[in-house]
């Protein structure tokens, strides 16, 4: 199996650490708002990683965090005149909603920033110890200079950075030695959290959560670290400066990097605002829709996104979902067996599933998987009738069905829930409410919750979409 790795700028032979394990670190969101669909693509991306390296018999160690600590979510808090947790537990809530919705699996965990304050305390200090920190005036400054490799990653010149940052050095009131010295604590300023430190009280920059996050679940050495590609420079950066300095160790052997979701072809974000969230499109379409638009395109290749490839992801995974129905179809009934003539048909599946494989160990090629798909389904389309045997629809049904599951699609089709259903409860909650059995009134909403269907309580009445 061969990965692109940043750090060589080529392909690499995967070789874990330890026979048959993965250590795999993803750098999470930050929460002050719903996910956008260009978050979204890590998160599709690393998961389908994840399920082709679990398919392959690796036990996978899969830590994903989430950053809840970070001035966008306190400029929130103080927006809705309320507390940065509340914030980032109101938003952590909303994205695993989301995850769940484009069939992204938990991860093995899911840490939160917050909650390993004490840690990176010990790892900043371990970094003064060392000598590649230091304090000035309650702030802690990573030496960047003095860590040999800093640019490996991002294949950056310390000179050519530097005087980029010259300006600054001018402007700047500057208390750091060097220009290229990052934060790695900073005192707090009025009405922000805190936490008490022996320098200030105050809280982490970004850089050193992950490094200490993923020292605590998954050890000094890991074997993928990855994100989207603007994380390459300084986030991934400095991340291997710290975890190098402090470790005395390389900290993951490979780095894996997805390329932008684009709008218009420019990057998708929230400060530009040309963003979609994962909820809007929810509104529109089933998020396995969203799913399979996001592996339609090799993950280090740019995607811009359309309606008119949405609409195409859509047609194209009813192809799929419609083959397999048939499939199933075909397969139910007493047991027999392929026959002699099927034979070629089943090899000929074979031929696919081989296809398949080859286009994933090569760096996780999922537009040439979904080639191999289709080439599938057309087989099962024209090779498997009615009068075939019920085992080779079986057996073609469970090829399919395993590619899916490795792409992180459901084939069998979700039972409709008719509008007048949901409506027939919505009153039956309404009339239990006015009997003021509030008991029975929770059970219906949490029924209707089951079934993805959201209630809002509004002026002008109840109102209800499907999440
Ligand atoms: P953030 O919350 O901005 O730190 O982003 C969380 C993850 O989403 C990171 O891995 C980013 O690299 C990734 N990301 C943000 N915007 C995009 C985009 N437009 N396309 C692809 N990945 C993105
Ligand atoms: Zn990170």
């Amino acid at each position: 199996m061969k990965i692109y790795n940043t750090l060589s700028r080529s392909k690499e032979e995967f070789v874990p650490l330890e026979e048959g394990k993965v250590k795999m670190y993803v750098c999470g969101p930050t929460v002050y708002n719903l996910i956008h669909i260009g978050n979204a693509r890590p998160m599709i991306v690393f998961d389908t990683v994840r399920r082709y390296l679990e398919y392959k018999g690796y036990d996978v160690n899969y830590v994903s965090n989430f950053t809840d600590v970070d001035d966008k979510i306190i400029k929130k808090a103080i927006e809705e005149g309320t507390t940065a947790e509340v914030i980032s537990k109101r938003y952590i809530e909303e994205c695993k909603k989301d995850m769940a919705g484009m069939n992204v699996k938990p991860a093995t965990t899911h840490p939160l920033a917050t909650e390993e304050i004490g840690g990176m305390i010990e790892f900043i200090q371990t970094l003064i110890d060392k000598g590649y920190a230091y304090e000035k005036n309650g702030t802690v400054y990573y030496r960047t200079r003095k860590f040999k490799d800093y640019g490996k990653l991002s294949h950056k010149n310390l000179d050519d950075l530097q005087s980029g940052n010259r300006s600054l050095l001018v402007s700047g009131a500057e208390e750091k030695e060097d220009s290229l010295d990052f934060v790695l604590w900073k005192p707090k300023k009025e009405g922000e959290p805190y936490w008490v430190s022996p320098w200030s009280e105050g809280r982490p920059g970004w850089h050193i959560e992950c490094s200490e996050m993923s020292k605590k679940y998954l050890g000094e050495q890991i074997d993928i670290h990855a994100g989207g590609e603007d994380l390459i420079f300084p986030h991934h950066e400095n991340e291997i400066a710290q975890s190098e300095a402090a470790n005395g160790k390389e900290f993951s052997k490979y780095w894996m990097h997805n390329a932008f979701l684009t709008i218009d072809k420019v990057k998708m974000s929230k400060s530009l605002g040309n963003f979609f969230t994962v909820r809007d499109i929810a509104e529109k379409y089933d998020l396995q829709v969203l799913r399979f638009f996001m592996l339609s395109v090799h993950y280090r290749s740019p995607l811009n996104f359309s309606q008119e490839l949405m609409e195409a992801a859509k047609n194209s995974l009813d192809r799929i979902v419609t083959a397999a129905e048939r499939l199933k179809e075909f397969s139910a009934g007493e047991a027999d067996q392929v026959t002699e003539a099927e034979q070629e048909v089943l090899a000929q599946a074979g031929t696919y599933l081989q296809k398949f494989e080859t286009a994933m160990e090569d760096d996780f090629n999922t537009a040439d998987a979904v080639t191999a798909i289709f080439e599938l389904v057309k087989l099962a389309n024209t090779g498997v009738t009615e009068e075939s045997s019920h085992a080779l629809a079986a057996t073609l049904y469970a090829q399919l069905k395993q590619m899916a599951d490795i792409m992180g699609i459901i084939i069998e089709k979700k039972a409709e829930i008719l509008d007048s259903e949901i409506e027939a409860l919505i009153e039956e909650r309404q009339a239990a409410r006015k009997a003021k059995n509030f008991a029975r009134a929770d059970e219906i909403r949490k029924q209707l919750s089951d079934m993805g269907i959201l209630l809002e309580d509004t002026r002008q009445g109840v109102k209800w979409k499907r999440a």
